[in-house]
């Protein structure tokens, strides 16, 4: 199984000479399967996805492509009206989301295409695109992966993913907050009760993340910048490292960086982290920091 990064950074694209050595596009991490060329696995369709459709482009072969999102805020979705496969006779197209109270998931894909947003009309996607609509506890198989689904933390419905073959499991977290009980913190009743039951959810994500060969994990914010961001769906570095060491995953890689964070404020992270794992005393577990065009394979 191999893991490759197109795009790594999380909220909106952040280019320039400042960001070039991670990489400024939003969410896309390619699943490579050696053993099933025909399937093409891509998890987001953030901005990242736009060189990735490139890149398959390039090969002259049109392997059936699926496309898992966590959800669907922007920076999850906005690079997919440029994926040039959508517009292209031949490719095969699955689009797999958690379903919403709402919408379905293909309204709020095409919605985007609607001539407010962007030129080009879901008419002349000339590719068969289909989607799925995931409901909460769904796993599936695809391109010889057995594939779980777990409900995050984040302010819309949100799925990570675990992907399981030959032996090797590499987890996905998406957009995730720790959860707490903040919410009736200082309320005489019922808090011990909601604290366990807020525990017994945590325990129930690292479960989901037991023994992973590879976890990429929400690490938007450093610890200080997470007390003033409580509620807004994203985890810390400290919360990525403690979920790794917690499920005994091997390797972790820090994703979904912050827009305003420069590449020399993301090796300090990286720093952080580590020095958070020596806190916990693990020198086992190796710890990464996303970077686009990184391939990890286990
Ligand atoms: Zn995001
Ligand atoms: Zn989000």
């Amino acid at each position: 199984m191999k893991i490759k990064f197109w795009g790594v950074r999380g909220s909106i694209p952040a280019p320039g000479p400042n960001t070039v050595r991670y990489g400024g596009n939003t969410p896309c991490i390619q699943v490579i399967n050696d053993d099933k060329p025909d399937d093409c696995i891509i998890l987001e369709a953030g901005t990242g996805i736009r060189e990735l459709g490139l890149a398959i482009m390039a090969t002259k072969k049109q392997p059936k492509i699926h496309i898992l999102l966590s959800h669907t805020h922007w920076d999850h979705i906005h690079g997919l009206p440029f994926f040039v496969p959508f517009f292209v006779p031949g490719f095969d197209i699955t689009i797999y989301g958690p379903v919403h109270y709402e919408k379905k998931l293909s309204e709020i894909m095409m919605g985007q295409m609607d001539y407010a947003y962007f030129p080009v009309s879901e008419a002349q996607l000339s590719a068969n695109i289909t989607y799925t609509d995931l409901k909460i506890g769904q796993n599936l198989s695809i391109g010889g992966y057995d594939i779980q689904t777990h409900h995050m933390n984040h302010p819309i419905t949100t799925f990570g993913y675990r992907f399981t073959e030959g032996g090797k499991t590499f987890v996905y977290t998406g957009d995730n907050e720790p959860r707490s009980n903040f919410q009736v913190e200082g309320e005489d009743s019922g808090e011990e009760e909601l604290d366990d039951f807020v525990e017994e959810l945590n325990n129930l994500l690292v479960e989901f993340a037991r023994d992973a060969d590879l976890l990429i994990a929400d690490s938007q914010y450093t610890d200080e910048e997470f007390s003033t961001k409580v509620g807004w769906g994203h985890s810390s570095v400290s919360h990525a490292v403690t979920l790794a060491n917690k499920a005994n995953a091997k390797k972790l890689v820090l994703f979904h960086h912050e827009p305003m964070r420069n590449d020399d404020q993301l090796d300090e992270l990286l720093e952080s982290g580590i020095q958070k794992n020596k806190e916990l005393n693990n020198e086992s577990m190796e710890i990464f920091l996303a970077k686009e065009k990184d391939e990890y394979e286990i």
